[in-house]
């Protein structure tokens, strides 16, 4: 097993105040059949909240500085996505989720200052991008960026029929310099849930193939200041066997933590309770951690809840996190 730092053990954070995890839209270029968004959410008609410059307004106005997840869908098709970007990273730090098959990224590079921009997690989504002939999209832009100084990395999504033919994928993007870091599958396949359902054979799999990526990784994970919130190195620990269950902790979601979703709204974490919203501009954050009441990306709960008994330590490294060097 590989080993890694727990987000709650690290000390030194980039200096941000508030991330948010922000699923701009649902829409998407591809159509995985494990995508959480159904097919008419994937094939939605884009309908932006509001010009990128309002949107990218209100964070600065908030006087906060923000770390934005930005997600979907694909992002790089949401419309001025570039500028958007371009926008944000002039006071605040982004991340990304893409399937890295967009034109558009090659304005991206040539735009967005790579210092302000945290990670991109690019998604392999072999079946789709076999179907639409993206491979060499996928490898150049993937490749482009990381000669351009993103800090890029390439995940795929376990699903149980890649498992028989995933060494000969791994090894055929490996040789073009693209290494692939296995993705718990999180949902119901042909009727078994996962990543419950996997058998013990493919959680050998995929250990063997995360080990192999982690070589790879390891020292470009080494130079960060933290690790990337959206990690797949965590799946082999803490979502192989089943997914975490946090409610009745404290967690800092509200505070230090936020989902945007489509509408704009910002919520504390979950759909009831809505604390802000970015296209009319308001946002009442909470002031300190609270209990956790929903099931949600596991990933920021890893990050932003507070195990029992270990209160007084994440709040010094809350601390830690808006003073952090840049
Ligand atoms: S690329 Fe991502 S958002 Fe698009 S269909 Fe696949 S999993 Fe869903
Ligand atoms: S689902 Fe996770 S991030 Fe959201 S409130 Fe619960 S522990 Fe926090």
């Amino acid at each position: 097993m590989t080993t890694y730092i727990h987000p709650a053990e690290i000390t030194v954070r980039r200096p941000y105040d508030v991330e948010g995890d922000w699923i701009l839209f649902s829409t998407c270029n591809y159509r995985c059949g494990y995508c959480f968004w159904d097919e008419d959410a994937l094939g939605a008609k884009i309908e932006p909240i509001a010009p990128v410059e309002r949107l990218a307004g209100f964070f600065d106005r908030t006087e906060l500085t923000w770390l934005l997840h930005l997600t979907g869908g694909e992002p790089f098709i949401y419309p001025d996505f570039v500028r958007l970007c371009s926008l944000l990273t002039r006071r605040h730090l982004i991340s990304v989720n893409t399937n890295a098959d967009s034109p558009h990224i090659r304005a991206f590079i040539d735009e967005v200052n790579p210092g302000r921009v945290d990670f991109i997690n690019c998604g392999v989504h072999e079946r789709e991008r076999q179907v639409r002939r993206g491979t060499r999209r996928f490898v150049t832009n993937v490749l482009a960026m990381r000669s351009a100084g993103f800090d890029v990395f390439v995940s795929c999504v376990m699903y149980p029929d890649l498992f028989e033919t995933f060494p000969e994928l791994w090894r055929r993007y490996a040789s073009e310099g693209v290494v692939v870091i296995p993705k718990a599958l999180r949902g119901t396949h042909l009727g078994r849930r996962y990543p419950g359902g996997y058998t013990e054979t493919e959680r050998a799999l995929f250990r063997e193939y995360t080990a192999r990526a982690a070589e790879f990784y390891a020292g470009q994970f080494g130079r960060r200041d933290e690790p990337p919130t959206v990690n797949p190195f965590m799946d082999e620990h803490l979502f192989l066997e089943r997914l975490p269950d946090y409610r009745g902790d404290l967690c800092e979601a509200g505070h230090l933590f936020v989902r945007i979703v489509p509408s704009g709204e910002i919520r504390r974490c979950g759909p009831d309770d809505v604390i802000g919203n970015v296209a009319e501009h308001w946002f009442s954050r909470r002031d300190r951690a609270s209990i956790c009441d929903v099931l949600e990306c596991p990933y920021f709960c890893e990050k932003y809840r507070l195990p029992p008994g270990d209160a007084g330590r994440r709040h010094a490294i809350a601390s830690r996190m808006r003073r952090g060097p840049a």
